[in-house]
């Protein structure tokens, strides 16, 4: 019982609020309120996973499974205000949130189980992650890890491309990154199925650079899904 008065007290000191639309959200709400969630502009992606709008953008970058997104991005619209708070304003539960989410639907509309050994968060660049305090698109792996009872883990790194790395690929010269991913020296990937995740996809230059990566390191195959689908 005392626990209970704790918690009205707290929630009365500090009131939590849906990050979208202020209102002050329930205990059953654990990030977003029901109305809000209800609303989201879904992308549904995941319905027709290995034929869709992003599986025919990427074909030809890497060899393309599955691709999904959670929601559409719309200028003004819900997903940008989310992709804002997420990225920008100190509000790294809106992406467990998301992830926790998408995992939900991946179960209950697409029947997924048991179709990945992993899941693989795209990473920052060691300093951006620093500045922000955290990696957005680990946030939403973790949240799918929790929802689809799978492991999540950084397998990736991030560095400055050097001139000593001759040989760009297409993607890299198509694009112009001057940074590069690389598989962390300690992981061992050989025969995963891995989902690998972001938190927008835009052109997909970044998804495929990664996928390539971990397919060249020995992946089965590579899954994507992000946050977000459109132009930003
Ligand atoms: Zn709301």
């Amino acid at each position: 019982m005392r626990l209970f008065f704790l918690k009205d007290f707290l929630d009365l000191v500090f009131p939590r609020n849906c990050p979208l639309c202020g209102k002050s959200l329930f205990d059953f709400e654990p990030c977003l309120c029901t109305v809000c969630q209800g609303t989201l502009p879904r992308a549904n992606f995941h319905l027709r996973a290995f034929d869709n709008e992003l599986t025919s953008k990427l074909r030809g970058l890497m060899p393309v499974n599955r691709a999904m997104a959670f929601i559409r991005f719309t200028k003004k619209g819900k997903s940008q205000k989310l992709l804002h708070l997420l990225k920008y304003k100190n509000k790294p539960e809106i992406g467990e949130e998301m992830g926790r989410l998408y995992g939900l639907t991946l179960v209950q509309e697409g029947g997924y189980s048991g179709e990945w050994d992993l899941i693989v968060a795209v990473p920052l660049h060691p300093l951006k992650q620093k500045r922000r305090g955290y990696n957005q698109s680990e946030k939403f792996a973790k949240g799918l890890s929790i929802s689809l009872n799978i492991r999540s883990k950084e397998v990736l790194e991030r560095r400055k491309f050097t001139e000593t790395q001759t040989k760009k690929s297409r993607l890299q010269r198509l694009e112009n990154v001057d940074e590069v991913f690389d598989l962390k020296d300690s992981e061992n990937i050989n025969g995963l199925r891995i989902l690998l995740v972001d938190d927008v996809i835009t052109t997909g230059a970044t998804l495929c650079a990664c996928a390539n990566v971990l397919l060249a390191n020995g992946a089965k195959l590579v899954d994507l899904a992000t946050i977000a689908a459109g132009g930003q």
